[in-house]
Formats: C-alpha cells, sequence, structure tokens
C-alpha cells in the first residue's frame, strides 16, 4: 500500500475530467487524475461540441486550431437526413444547429462535430504541460471516506493489484453515468432510467459515394426495415449505428455476423470495406443527482446527469459544470474566497442539467410525431405499403414534411447553449423556443460576445485567474472596488484597454456611458452598474456583490 496527497482527485479521466485537470492545473491547483482504463476506449460516442462549449475551450487556452483541424468537415456536419437507409434519398432534411456565418454575431465559436476521443487527446496533450497535474491511468477509485476536511480515497492499480490511499481536500466524481463515487455518496438520481436500450455499432467504412449529394452528421432510419440512427463523424471513415434492441440483449447476441447485417441494412446496400470496431450495449436514460455535492465530494458531468442523446446536450453540460467548480476550488485554494463559495456550484449548475435533460427528452418524444405522420403504429412499427403511401399520397406527404420541420427545435437550440443564467435574471425567457437566443447583459448570464476592433471577441477580455470590470469611458473612479475585494480584479475601460469594431459596447450592452459589468472568471456577469458614471453607491453595490457571492467579508470599497 502506498499513499499519495494530493489537493483535487478527480475520478475518471473522460471528457469532463480531463478538462477539469487542464483548467485546475493552469489555475495553480495539485490535481490527480485517477482513470480505470489503460487506454482510450475509440468508441467516439459525443460529437457536438456546441458554441459555448468552444468558447470555455478557448478562455482555457486550448489549441483551438487543433480541436478544429480534428472536426468533421463542416460541409458534412451540418445536415440531419432523415432516410429509409443510406443509400435512398432523403424523406426530410434539417439543419443541423447553426453553423452558418450569421451565427458568428452571438458567438465567436460556431458548434462544430468532433469524435469524442480526439477531443479529449487535445485536451490530454494540452494538461500534460501543467506539472501540477498527474494522469494515471490504470487507477481504479473504489471508496473514500471523509475525514475533517480531507477526504480519504481507497484506488487499486489494474495492472499491478497495488492498493493505494490517497488524501485529498476535494474529489470530483467525472466517472460517468455509473459513478461509483456518486454511489458511495449515496447520491440518488431523479427521473426515468433505461427509456430505451440500444447497441452502439462502432464500425469503419467509406460510404462518400452512398450519401452521394446527401451529406449528414445524423441520418434517423424509418420505415419497415431496421430503424435506429447512424452517426456520421467522418463520412469516409468513422461511423455509429444506434441499434434499437430490447432491455435484456446483451452485447454476446451482436456477434460480427449480426453487426455487419445490421450495418448493411442501414446502408441498404453491401458495405465492401466494412470494419466492425466494436459493440456496446447503451440504455437511455433521463436522470439528474438529486445533490451535486456530498461535502468535499462534488459531482460534474455525467456522473451528475444522464440525457438522452437527442439534443447533444451530455458533454456540453458537463463541460458547462467543471468549468464552473474549478475556478471555484481554485479560488478558494488561492484564499481569495471563502469555502462557501462552493455553495453556489449545485444549485448554478443542476437546474442547468434539469432544463438540458427535460428538452432532450422532449425531443426524444417529438419525434413520435414523425413515426406517427409516416404511419406507425402504437408496436412501433409500420408495414411497407402504409409506409409508402405516406410518402406518395400528397395529403400524408404534406403530414410527414410538417412532421419533419416539426423537428426543427430539437436541431437548433441556442438558447440552451448560450442564453443559460446563474440565477433568475433570464427565467421568463423559458418560455421561448430554444432557437430563439438574444443575448443580454443581466447578471447571472454570459457575458454577450462582440467583436472587437483588433478581431478578438468581448469574451477574450475575461481573465481566467481572477475578476474582470469591464466599464464604460464614462465610468468614475473605481479603484476603491480594485483596491477592496479580495480577488484580483482586472479593469478594462472602453476606449482605453478596448473597442468594438462596431459602434459603442456601452450603448450595445444597453449601459450609460459610465456603466460598467462585473464578469466572473467563467465569463458569466456577477453584477452590473448601468449608472451614468460608476458613482460611489453604484461602486458599493458592486462591491457588496463581489464579497456576498466570495463568501469573503466587504473590506470597505466606498
Ligand atoms: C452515441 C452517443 C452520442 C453522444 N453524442 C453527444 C453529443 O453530440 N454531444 C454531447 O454533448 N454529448 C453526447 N453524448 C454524451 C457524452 O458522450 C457524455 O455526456 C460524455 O462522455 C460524458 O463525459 P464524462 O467525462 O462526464 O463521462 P465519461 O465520458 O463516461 O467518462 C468517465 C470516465 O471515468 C472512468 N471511470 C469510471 N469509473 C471509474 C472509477 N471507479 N475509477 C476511475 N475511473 C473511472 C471511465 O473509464 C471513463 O473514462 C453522446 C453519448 C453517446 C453514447
Amino acid at each position: 500500500m502506498s499513499d499519495l496527497d494530493t489537493t483535487v482527485l478527480i475520478v475518471g479521466g473522460g471528457p469532463v475530467g480531463l478538462l477539469g485537470a487542464h483548467l485546475l492545473g493552469r489555475r495553480g491547483v495539485k490535481t490527480l487524475v485517477a482513470e480505470k482504463h489503460l487506454q482510450r476506449l475509440d468508441a467516439p460516442k459525443a460529437h457536438a461540441l456546441n458554441p459555448r462549449s468552444l468558447e470555455i475551450c478557448a478562455a482555457a487556452g486550448l489549441p483551438m486550431d487543433e480541436i478544429h483541424a480534428a472536426a468533421t468537415a463542416p460541409a458534412d456536419g451540418q445536415w440531419v437526413q432523415m432516410v429509409e437507409t443510406l443509400s435512398q434519398p432523403a424523406i426530410g432534411v434539417i439543419a443541423y444547429e447553426r453553423q452558418d456565418d450569421a451565427v458568428r454575431a452571438l458567438t465567436p465559436w460556431p458548434l462544430i462535430n468532433i469524435e469524442q476521443p480526439r477531443f479529449e487527446a487535445v485536451v490530454e496533450r494540452a494538461l500534460c504541460g501543467w506539472p501540477n497535474v498527474t494522469l494515471r491511468r490504470g487507477l481504479e477509485w473504489r471508496e473514500g471516506l471523509q475525514l475533517g476536511d480531507r477526504v480519504i480515497s481507497t484506488l487499486v492499480d489494474r495492472t499491478t493489484g497495488e492498493t493505494l490511499k490517497v488524501r485529498s481536500r476535494y474529489v470530483i466524481a467525472c466517472d460517468g453515468a455509473g459513478s461509483a463515487v456518486r454511489d458511495a455518496a449515496g447520491i440518488a438520481m431523479d427521473g426515468p432510467d433505461g427509456i430505451a436500450h440500444f447497441m452502439m455499432i462502432h464500425f469503419e467504412a467509406n460510404l462518400r459515394a452512398v450519401v452521394a449529394e446527401r451529406p449528414g452528421i445524423l441520418y434517423f432510419l424509418f420505415g419497415p426495415g431496421l430503424n435506429g440512427t447512424l452517426i456520421a463523424y467522418d463520412i469516409e471513415k468513422t461511423w455509429v449505428l444506434m441499434h434499437p434492441c430490447a432491455p435484456d440483449t446483451t452485447e454476446t447476441a451482436f456477434d460480427e455476423a449480426a453487426c455487419r447485417a445490421a450495418v448493411a441494412a442501414a446502408v441498404g446496400a453491401p458495405v465492401t470495406d466494412l470494419q466492425i470496431k466494436g459493440v456496446r450495449g447503451w440504455k437511455m436514460s433521463a436522470q439528474v443527482a438529486r445533490r451535486y455535492r456530498d461535502g468535499n465530494v462534488f459531482l460534474a458531468g455525467d456522473a451528475g446527469h444522464r440525457f438522452p442523446p437527442t439534443g447533444g446536450l451530455g458533454l456540453n453540460t458537463g463541460i458547462g459544470d467543471i468549468d464552473n467548480l474549478a475556478w471555484k476550488i481554485a479560488a478558494v485554494e488561492a484564499g481569495w474566497a471563502g469555502p462557501d463559495l462552493l455553495e453556489t456550484y449545485e444549485p448554478e449548475r443542476r437546474i442547468i442539467a434539469q432544463t438540458n435533460m427535460g428538452q432532450s427528452l422532449a425531443n426524444a418524444f417529438r419525434i413520435r410525431v414523425l413515426f406517427e405522420a409516416l404511419g406507425y403504429g402504437p408496436d412501433q412499427t409500420v408495414d411497407a405499403q402504409t409506409f409508402r403511401a405516406r410518402l406518395t399520397e400528397p395529403a400524408a406527404r404534406a403530414r410527414v414534411t410538417d412532421a419533419v420541420a416539426a423537428q426543427k427545435d430539437h436541431f437548433d437550440s441556442l438558447r440552451l447553449q448560450l442564453g443559460f443564467a446563474y440565477g433568475d435574471a433570464l427565467r421568463e425567457d423559458d418560455t421561448l423556443p430554444i432557437s430563439q437566443f438574444t443575448p443580454k447583459c443581466v447578471a447571472g448570464a454570459r457575458l454577450p460576445h462582440a467583436e472587437l476592433a483588433d478581431g478578438r471577441s468581448t469574451l477574450d477580455l475575461v481573465g481566467p485567474d481572477g475578476f474582470t470590470l469591464l466599464a464604460g469611458p464614462a465610468a468614475g473612479d473605481v479603484s476603491a472596488l480594485l483596491r477592496g475585494s479580495s480577488a484580483p480584479v482586472t479593469l478594462r475601460v472602453e476606449g482605453r484597454d478596448f473597442a468594438l469594431a462596431d459602434g459603442a459596447w456601452t450603448e450595445r450592452m444597453g449601459l450609460a456611458p459610465g456603466g460598467a459589468v462585473l464578469v466572473r472568471p467563467d465569463g458569466h456577469i456577477l453584477a452590473i452598474a448601468a449608472a451614468a458614471a460608476v458613482t460611489p453607491a453604484g461602486l458599493v453595490e458592486l462591491s457588496g456583490a463581489l464579497s456576498a457571492y466570495l463568501a469573503t467579508p466587504l473590506q470597505g470599497a466606498a
């Protein structure tokens, strides 16, 4: 038995755990990542990295060029095709999220598709640059004990069989949907489990000629044959077939021959260069953990929430979790925030998971409208004659076309991706369609993006190691706020330190020229002084908001 000491133990070296280690490492926090597998699994899993996740990656200093170089070709990743098989004309086509140039007015980083292991590899290379971060593969977390302000974890090295005791101030459970850390902490999951079951058949084939003029990232399969979904991470190489199956089906039922037959049925033609890479059972659930914290143990990513994949929000929500948590732990450890700051993690992030879970579930159910229009019965099957009639008889075909269009919200969720706020400021927006996103400069929201004169974004003005005060050109003397705060606060004044490419920033944000916005290290707005000039009273308000949030005493800013 050997002992290790660290400030943070991250259990799980999936995308959320790896990103967490990078975010902590760059802030100087000693971190150990324990990952039970010796090698990264090559199942491609998530494909969509949405704008907010990419903004977080950019703010984290990750190499965005490498992430984009590893991504699906944009021309292929822009469409969702509803088909009978890959070889047949589309029943309907929908744009996959907003990847057009117009979206660049709202975010510097439009959505991309990328195989999850490729994203993980980029993050892992980055975290290996931090001397205070250690990633140990083959190390499985077994149990933990909280003693005072320390957690003693027992882990097993799966290569040597050696048992290790790891002492840490914090444990972050990034060990996925089946989280052992969450179970050991006695945290229940709320919501339906096992709504649907699939065999995920990972295969390689060049299907460019088959898809011809119908490129897409997702192909939903309808009709009397195989129903399921094809995910085209790379049309010329990497695919997953989500094959529906009964709950008790095991991988043994899907041997090489069965997988080849299923792929051939989905493609609608023999696939000469087909290679089956792997098959794994997967159950769709819609659950959020009842708590995100147990003492100094925190849940992040799939350990805290499991969504249906309809929405592409699982990994993206996990990235938001770890971004929220990492700076807070670093702030407490650096001494500029009180430990109660960590109390804000669960109320801020759990409600986002509940919203995203609800939308993912609604998306999954909305597809039923299309099944009905295509003539499916209550047993979820359709005979060939009914199906063909629904596609040829004009009135029925019009219903199908409407049912395809009704799926639009499923694939255009910018408000969920960028328009969420910590706190109640944007609650009234919850009734709007999720495609409808208007950036708002309100407390809790992410700072709205605006292009700077030098081509960067206002998001690039936010530093990761403290708060940023963005002030209008006529703001008064704010030095008392800067002096009085326990946290590092960087002042950036419009006209002196930054300027928009077009127009005045204060006006764009709905502020008077003397107004100011106090931004958290994660790019969310903590407080706003909208007044004509930041007055002593406005300053007291900002300072009060800062010290209350950071759980530190007010040091007299007036
Ligand atoms: C087909 C498919 C498509 C998807 N598409 C999308 C999408 O487009 N967009 C999106 O946002 N999400 C998508 N998702 C969801 C996404 O894959 C998950 O949300 C994401 O993997 C969660 O990351 P994580 O790091 O929280 O957990 P995981 O990726 O599950 O990683 C957990 C890690 O913890 C390790 N581990 C587990 N137990 C232990 C232990 N006891 N000790 C040490 N290590 C342990 C595991 O080996 C694993 O490496 C998709 C999922 C699937 C299956």
